[in-house]
């Protein structure tokens, strides 16, 4: 391979498609180059809020998404040890102009792959593992592992929170910290689980001391999906399908809610992952020349706001929308105006992520028991207030 392609995306994960098919939409012919030899997601769900979901809905995913996926009625905070009902915000209260989606990954990866493919069945290649990149006059290089290289006149590296070219744009790179949190994650079909034991169809949680448990259903119905944070400092591989004990994962939820331990109990054994939570600060430039960053690579998120997939969502969608500028007047900085469109914007849910661990996993019994009380009271009252937290993130349109 040695040639010379307008534009190229390093990685082929969620940031990476949304962002050849928002530029395909414009008129561009990105190539993906994708390390895996064959793209594919195990099985997780995802949340997709309102802000992603109409980046989605504009990038014509709308009936891949209604086909696969399930919209949730509200948000609904259980106690972690009796599963007292403690909070209920209804997304219809909120007043979105967007729905609130929950998915399997590998349906959402499937649909931008399906579009993208459709739209250039070459867009993505698989099995091309990026090496490096050097920026020249007017375009960059891009080097691949096998030694090939190619010429782009721009690279958009979405390559993850690993991401190699991270370290091009940075100027003083450092690895990503272990937050000393693992995610447990996997799914149950929901026929599994005996009659009257099946949560409410909403993004349900449950925050006690140290963890927390997020369910929620995905592919219509039929399957539940359950991530669980607990604190651990002896365990920190990354990998989405390293499999995990179910014994080990019950361990961790010993003494909780006995409606949601039963439920757990019911989990495909072969389907039970765990995921160590890693975290990095926002970073000051977003790029270099000709190499921008997208997704996790620039601005990877601790699950505790569910907004890294809908994040890089939004940066494809900004990123096109630059790049659209750029082709229509070539003074145009698309780089300068992309970051300064989302560094901000990302840099605060960043923020957020962290400051959620603290509260999803408060230890000390009298500030759980305040923190329920107001959540409780505030969505009896006003939704909206209730929502306050991340209701300027689902609002916004990009
Ligand atoms: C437990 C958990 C729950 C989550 N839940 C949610 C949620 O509900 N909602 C939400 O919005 N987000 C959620 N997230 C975050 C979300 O999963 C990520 O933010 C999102 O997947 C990032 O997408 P990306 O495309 O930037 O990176 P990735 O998905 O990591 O994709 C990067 C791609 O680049 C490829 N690649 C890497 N290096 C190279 C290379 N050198 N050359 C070529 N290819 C390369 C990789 O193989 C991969 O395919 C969750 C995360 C976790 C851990």
């Amino acid at each position: 391979m040695t040639s010379h392609s307008d534009i190229v995306i390093v990685g082929g994960g969620i940031g990476g498609l949304a962002c050849a098919l928002a530029l395909q939409q414009r008129g561009f012919r990105p190539r993906v180059l994708e390390r895996a030899t064959e793209i594919s997601e195990i099985g997780a769900g995802l949340q997709i809020s309102p802000n992603a979901a109409c980046v989605l809905d504009a990038l014509g995913l709308t009936p891949a998404l209604e086909a696969a996926g399930c919209y949730p009625e509200g948000i609904h905070a259980h106690h972690w040890e009796s599963g007292r009902s403690l909070a209920h915000v209804r997304f219809a209260d909120l007043e979105y102009d967007a729905p609130y989606i929950h998915i399997h990954r590998a349906d959402l990866v499937g649909a931008l792959l399906a579009a993208v493919r459709a739209n250039d069945p070459e867009a993505v290649q698989e099995g091309y593992t990026v090496d490096a990149v050097e920026n020249g006059v007017g375009e960059a290089r891009v080097i691949l592992k096998n030694g090939d290289w190619l010429r782009a006149s721009w690279v958009i590296a979405a390559d993850g929170i690993h991401s190699r070219l991270r370290d091009f744009v940075c100027d003083q790179p450092t690895p990503p910290r272990f937050t000393g949190n693992v995610a447990w994650r996997g799914l149950i079909p929901v026929d599994r689980l005996p009659t009257g034991l099946q949560p409410p169809k909403d993004a349900n949680i449950w925050m006690g001391p140290g963890a927390h448990v997020v369910m929620y259903y995905v592919r219509r119905y039929e399957v539940l999906n359950f991530v669980g944070v607990t604190e651990r400092d002896n365990w920190q591989q990354e990998s989405w399908t390293e499999k995990a004990s179910l014994k080990d994962m019950l361990g961790d939820f010993a003494g909780w809610d006995t409606r949601l331990f039963q439920i757990l109990a019911h989990a495909d054994p072969n389907a039970c992952y765990r995921w160590a939570l890693f975290d990095r600060d926002p970073l000051p430039h977003w790029y270099r020349g000709r190499v921008m960053l997208l997704g996790d690579a620039v601005h990877p998120m601790l699950p505790f706001v569910a907004q890294g997939a809908a994040q890089a969502i939004e940066d494809a969608w900004v990123l096109a929308d630059a790049l659209a500028r750029w082709q229509k007047a070539p003074q145009f900085d698309p780089s300068a105006w992309y970051q300064a469109q989302r560094a901000p914007r990302c840099d605060r849910i960043q923020r957020l992520a962290r400051d959620n661990m603290k509260l999803f996993h408060e230890r000390r019994a009298p500030v759980r028991m305040a923190r329920d009380l107001v959540a409780g009271g505030l969505a009896a009252m006003s939704p909206k207030l209730a929502a306050r937290r991340v209701d300027w993130i689902y609002r916004h349109r990009s």
